[in-house]
């Protein structure tokens, strides 16, 4: 037999393909270990085992060698040293927030965030005396100005970021020194960006999202160096948030498709994005593939694709928002993204409803800001679902004049 070629000369999209599969033997595709504990052959080896970081084959809230494949896959693909899973994208990013500050120790954050991360580092974090600076993560300079030396202990950043599509510019998050940096790299995927490549130094995912790609596992993972995640480990089995073997394996299935899944999604998008620009009833659009978007050129510096999320603004408000959602059928109202369905939301009337037209305004929400992640339909049903409901958007207004 020819030698195995050498992975790191391999495209990502075939490494996504051949990744995590050190322990397979002869089988193919992803195994499943659902068992909780392992035999352990003697006393010594039972002492090792309980004190070595990330032994996998002990008890599986320490390993377990589904959960490792995946976490090797993610490691190779993000050109990580070492990774680790969670039961979910905010079971990986409390583990970094809380196993690595301390009482008294300052985070910088910026302001465009998932809500979930937002309101840990807002509510949970003050509880722990953990003080938090929330920065503008489009200004340049904004992260590296807040950083308070000898205290500062994370800076904190997501990009593409929830929910208008900001970007922070990663090269100079990575030239940041002192704190360790981190990205929440979720809306791109290694497909399409590589935060470590820039200096960063911890990436995290809500795999649930799509890295797993088929809305079917709850899942997240920390990637960097093995120092850190050594460090992260000790925390994360106290924490217990560790990924089921199930949707381990899942996600192995789901990464094994993630370059030609992101690659339809992204060209659908640009094709979805450019048809609402043209579009009557919308009044801004914010997808980081289209010229207008404020820092395209940033992203087609760090970005390989421009991803499956498109953020729109109906002219109609809050009114149209809810009309819209309600309309489309191919678009589906749900939460979450990166799956092969099209999901549509419509924050100011679900997930934000309790906020006041103000605190939208700062989360970067408007009355008709429209979330839509792209699946993997045919383009002309997505096009023809979309812009058939804002026609209709359209053809109500003009009824009501
Ligand atoms: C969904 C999401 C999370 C949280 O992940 P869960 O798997 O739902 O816990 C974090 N960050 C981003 C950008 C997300 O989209």
């Amino acid at each position: 037999m020819p030698d195995a070629p050498d992975p790191t000369e391999l495209h990502l999209e075939t490494r996504a393909i051949r990744a995590g599969r050190a322990d397979n033997d002869t089988a193919l595709a992803p195994i499943l270990w659902a068992t909780t504990t392992f035999v352990t052959p003697t006393v010594e080896d039972g002492r090792r085992m309980a004190t070595q970081v990330g032994e996998s084959r002990f008890y599986s809230r320490y390993g377990n060698p589904t959960v490792k494949a995946f976490e090797d896959a993610v490691a190779d693909l993000e050109g990580a040293e070492s990774a680790r899973a969670f039961a979910s994208g905010m079971g990986a990013i409390s583990a970094v927030v809380l196993g690595l500050c301390s009482a008294g120790d300052h985070i910088v954050a910026q302001r465009q965030l998932y809500a979930g991360t937002q309101l840990l580092l807002q509510a949970a974090c003050p509880r722990f005396g953990i003080e938090v600076t929330f920065v503008d993560g489009t200004e340049p300079g904004a992260f590296a100005a807040a950083v308070r030396p000898g205290r500062t202990v994370l800076v904190l950043a997501e990009t593409p970021a929830n929910p208008q599509l900001d970007l922070v510019d990663l090269a100079e998050l990575g030239a940041i020194a002192g704190p360790m940096t981190v990205v929440d790299s979720t809306f791109a995927t290694p497909l399409a960006q590589r935060p470590l490549e820039h200096g960063v130094d911890l990436v995290v995912h809500s795999a649930t999202k799509a890295l797993a790609g088929h809305n079917d596992a709850t899942l997240g993972v920390v990637a960097g160096s093995e120092e850190l995640l050594q460090w992260l480990w000790g925390f994360a089995v106290l924490q217990g948030a560790n990924a089921s073997p199930f949707d381990a394996m899942n996600g192995l299935r789901g990464l094994r498709t993630l370059g030609v899944r992101l690659e339809r999604q992204s060209a659908t998008a640009q094709r979805l994005a450019e048809a609402l620009e043209a579009h009557p009833a919308v009044s801004q659009v914010r997808y980081p593939g289209l010229p207008s978007h404020p820092q395209h050129e940033l992203a087609a510096r760090q970005m390989d694709l421009f991803g499956g999320l498109v953020a729109f603004d109906l002219a109609g408000g809050l009114d149209a928002g809810c009309r819209f959602v309600e309309s489309t059928t191919i678009a589906q109202l749900a939460t979450s993204l990166g799956g092969p369905e099209t999901l549509v939301t419509h924050p100011a009337s679900t997930t934000h409803v309790s906020l006041t037209p103000d605190e939208l305004a700062a989360a970067g929400i408007r009355p008709g800001t429209i979330r839509l992640s792209v699946g993997l339909e045919h383009a002309d049903d997505v096009l023809g679902d979309v812009i058939g409901a804002l026609d209709r958007l359209d053809a109500a207004a003009a009824d009501a004049d």
